[in-house]
């Protein structure tokens, strides 16, 4: 059965974004909890269509690793809302603020989750294009989901793509900020790929891979660093297949980076009965 905005109470605000705020809303007439997304949309008609559009192929996948949609909803004045699944640990963003230590092993357990939520959606010809710590939610039994694809594809038609927010582009392949350089025959999902890398590298270093901890970025540095440095890596310490899993999702050349069905059998899981305890 359809939901429709009229039967959803907020409770409180769970967060902002850029593009807009996340709310935790009650349904009035079976309880169920869920998290009302409200982007500032467009007030032209023919835009919001197109959008509503995009966004109904979010409602259309079905992976457990991915947020669940349950509804699209236009509201009079040019805003959108999303209504989509409740995870009540909040995102992997909130919980390294928190405090939480990353560990390989959980690191292991996260990465197995989000690149089955990848690979799904690659093979649905899904480009996630936003693929940071924000934008992946956990649940108390520590079960990932990935949310927000395809929504910055629809900011970027009233935004500039790299907006004064550095947390839009920070997590940005090189070939994407050079399409014509590294773009021939570039389809996009080694982009997701090379996110998830530096995602994971930041939990476990506890702070974003090209600055030191605590520096506020300058965008043109960072533009610099990620196109034409040496890509980040882990320290000696860390494990020698884990130090591997890294380096091949942090390839600058996308064509040698892996793709997400690769890197599902990369030894980097190989303890992969063990994980189910951690
Ligand atoms: P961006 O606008 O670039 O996506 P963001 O991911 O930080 O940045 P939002 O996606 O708007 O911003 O989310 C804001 C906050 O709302 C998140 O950081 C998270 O704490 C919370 N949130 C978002 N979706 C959910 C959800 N489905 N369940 C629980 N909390 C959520
Ligand atoms: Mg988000």
């Amino acid at each position: 059965t359809a939901i429709s905005s009229a039967d959803l109470e907020k409770i409180h605000v769970l967060g902002h974004g850029n593009g807009g705020t996340v709310y935790k809303v009650r349904h009035k007439h079976t309880s169920a909890i869920y998290a009302l997304k409200v982007i500032h949309g467009d007030s032209d008609p023919a835009v919001r269509r197109q959008v509503l559009r995009e966004v109904s192929i979010l409602r259309l996948t079905d992976s457990p690793h991915v947020i669940k949609c349950h509804g699209v909803f236009d509201i009079p004045g040019g805003d959108i809302a999303i209504c989509m699944e409740y995870m009540d640990m909040g995102t992997l963003e909130t919980l390294l603020r928190d405090g939480v230590v990353f560990t390989e092993r959980l690191l292991a357990k996260i990465c197995l989750q989000v690149l089955s939520g990848l690979q799904y959606l690659h093979s649905h010809k899904i480009i996630h294009r936003d693929l940071k710590p924000s934008n992946i939610l956990v649940d108390q039994n520590m079960q990932v989901k990935i949310s927000d694809f395809g929504v910055s594809k629809i900011m970027q038609r009233t935004l500039d793509p790299c907006n004064s927010y550095v947390g839009t582009c920070a997590y940005m392949s090189p070939e994407r900020f050079d399409q014509d350089t590294y773009g021939a025959n570039y389809d996009g999902y080694a982009g997701d790929i090379w996110s998830l890398g530096l995602a994971v590298l930041e939990l476990y270093l506890g702070h974003f891979p090209y600055l030191p901890p605590g520096e506020r970025p300058d965008w043109s540095t960072l533009m610099c660093a990620i196109c034409f440095g040496e890509p980040p890596t882990l320290p000696e310490s860390a494990s020698e297949n884990f130090r591997s899993f890294i380096e091949c999702c942090l390839q600058k050349d996308w064509s040698k980076r892996w793709s997400a069905t690769q890197l599902l059998s990369h030894p980097f899981f190989s303890n992969v009965e063990d994980l189910k305890s951690v």
